[in-house]
């Protein structure tokens, strides 16, 4: 079966219509234990060995709420500018599903614990834009299914499923945005740095690593298009656990193309989720949206209310780190670099290893060079991010003040990085076994002058008549000569003296 999905252009979409964005935003916690047991939470144990009664839904089991979580929670909420409430319960979402046991999920309904916030957050020319956020609640997520035998890992044509309720009970917070207005034909942008900056956040926050790819953090995209001046809000969509930047941003695209094909054509939009997929960025039907009635919420009787008091909620508040926004724009300062310099460097993921290269000792304008050119360029050939490299910032400061000291001169140094790189040792150790090392033995270095002025007489003329910037052709004769190993500069300010010509 192939179904092909009507689209218009995107210029075409965004000339008749507004996009309305609304995300929802599911974090798993990095806790040491589930959110209503003591099971363990930590990743690739054998499946279903981290349970017990409380979170395989076994009669009679009682849940007691993990204080780490809600402090997790509070934190992420004050952190979105939230208030927090006073008073909340957890709430029973009931529905069947054969990787949750209970056969419902507790959640939080009517009474979030955190609600009324923002988030602002960069776009790519550095501009801010405020996305605000409805509400901040704690949940659990559920188990794994394992479907085998088919040739797709889906139910279709599987043979049977495996469970694993390892992950069941593990901490969640779901954030919830207000319906996302006025960002036009940036709101896929807006989505994904939307995401980018709550993913910032949470890890500023050390709450969870908020790994996308690991499913540690993952976005429904709910999206709906409305003529330009109409004040009411078309039917949404809602694309499902959409796990990368890359993917949110493609999949709020589509939809607008999708939509304003269905709306132009005279169709209707149907509420339903709808699944991403990668290969071809597009999305298909999933199931027809239930609403919440159906899901018949009622207050979780087994678990006493969380009543936050204020002294507690404003130690953490006291206790927050500088967040990631602000932080950037400091740095920005500091280091004199532009928003759209800055957002190359978040793009790159190289922020924090700059941060702690200059901690190392290294200059910023250095430490920036290497991790943007170099290191960046490395990472992206291997494929890895770039703090997965084998260099520490520690070690590329190290090259940096030997490029500082005139020990080691920019081609050198990039050899040096490129053993340390290759696992031939510390920058100490490559500069030795490699034996790079700027010639400053000034006699040899001379006499690598004599030669040049003597091998290149027609340049030497010109250099005496005045023309200082013939000088170049010479100095790249003793670089060759040396290969590479002597300081450029040094060498010019020699060819000039025994010219007898001053540079200026
Ligand atoms: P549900 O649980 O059904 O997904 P929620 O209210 O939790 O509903 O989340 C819906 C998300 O979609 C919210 O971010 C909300 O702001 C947003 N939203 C609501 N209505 C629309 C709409 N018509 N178009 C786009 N987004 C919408
Ligand atoms: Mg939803
Ligand atoms: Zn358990």
């Amino acid at each position: 079966m192939t179904t092909t999905t009507d689209l218009v252009s995107y210029e075409d979409a965004l000339a008749s219509y507004d996009p309305v964005m609304g995300l929802e935003v599911h974090v798993e916690l990095g806790t040491n234990t589930k959110m209503f047991c003591g099971c363990s939470t930590s990743l690739g144990a054998d499946p279903n060995t981290q349970t017990c009664p409380t979170c395989l839904g076994m009669p009679g089991a009682l849940p007691v709420v993990n204080a780490t979580g809600v402090e997790s929670a509070i934190k992420i909420g004050l952190a979105l500018n939230c208030e927090i409430a006073e008073w909340c319960r957890f709430a029973r979402k009931n529905y069947f599903y054969p990787d949750m046991p209970k056969n419902f999920q507790t959640s939080q309904y009517d009474e979030p614990i955190a609600f009324n916030g923002y988030l602002d957050v960069q776009l790519e020319d550095g501009e801010t834009f405020r996305v605000e956020i409805e509400r901040a609640h704690m949940e659990e997520d559920t188990g794994k299914s394992l479907h085998v035998g088919g040739a797709t890992g889906r139910i279709h044509g599987a043979s049977h499923s495996l469970l694993d309720y390892n992950r069941a009970g593990i901490p969640l917070i779901e954030i919830v945005t207000k319906p996302i207005v006025g960002a036009g034909e940036r709101a896929p942008e807006v989505a994904r740095a939307y995401v980018r900056e709550l993913r910032e956040l949470i890890r500023a926050l050390g709450v969870s690593e908020a790994r996308m790819e690991q499913g540690q953090m993952r976005c429904d995209v709910n999206l709906s298009l409305r003529p330009h001046g109409r004040e009411k809000f078309g039917t949404r969509s809602e694309t499902k656990n959409v796990n990368s930047l890359r993917s949110v941003e493609r999949a709020a695209r589509f939809e607008i193309q999708r939509h304003a094909a269905v709306l132009s054509s005279g169709g209707t939009i149907v509420q339903e989720t709808r699944h991403f997929h990668e290969d071809t960025g597009s999305t298909t039907s999933g199931r027809v949206k239930e609403e919440a009635e159906d899901y018949r919420y009622f207050p979780e009787p087994d678990l006493v209310p969380v009543a936050p008091s204020r002294e507690w909620v404003e130690e953490i508040r006291g206790s927050l780190p500088e967040l990631p926004l602000a932080r950037r724009n400091r740095l920005r300062e500091e280091w004199g670099v532009s928003g759209t310099d800055m957002q190359a460097i978040l793009n790159a993921g190289t922020l924090d290893l700059i941060v702690r290269t200059i901690e190392a000792g290294a200059d910023a304008a250095s430490a920036r060079k290497w991790w943007m050119g170099e290191l960046a360029r490395s990472a992206n050939e291997s494929g890895v991010a770039p703090d997965q490299l084998a260099i520490t910032p520690d070690q590329v400061a190290r090259v940096s003040e030997l490029v500082a000291k005139g020990e080691l001169n920019d081609k050198l140094a990039r050899q040096v990085i490129e053993g340390v790189l290759a696992g031939e040792g510390t920058p100490d150790e490559v500069v030795d076994k490699r034996g790079l090392k700027v010639v400053s033995d000034e006699g040899a270095l001379g006499t690598a002058v004599d030669e040049a002025i003597a091998g290149n007489p027609g340049v030497a003329d010109k250099i005496r008549g005045g023309k200082v910037a013939a000088a170049g052709a010479l100095v790249g004769a003793v670089m060759k000569a040396t290969r590479g190993q002597a300081d450029a500069a040094r060498v010019k300010e020699l060819i000039l003296e025994k010219l007898g010509v001053s540079e200026g």
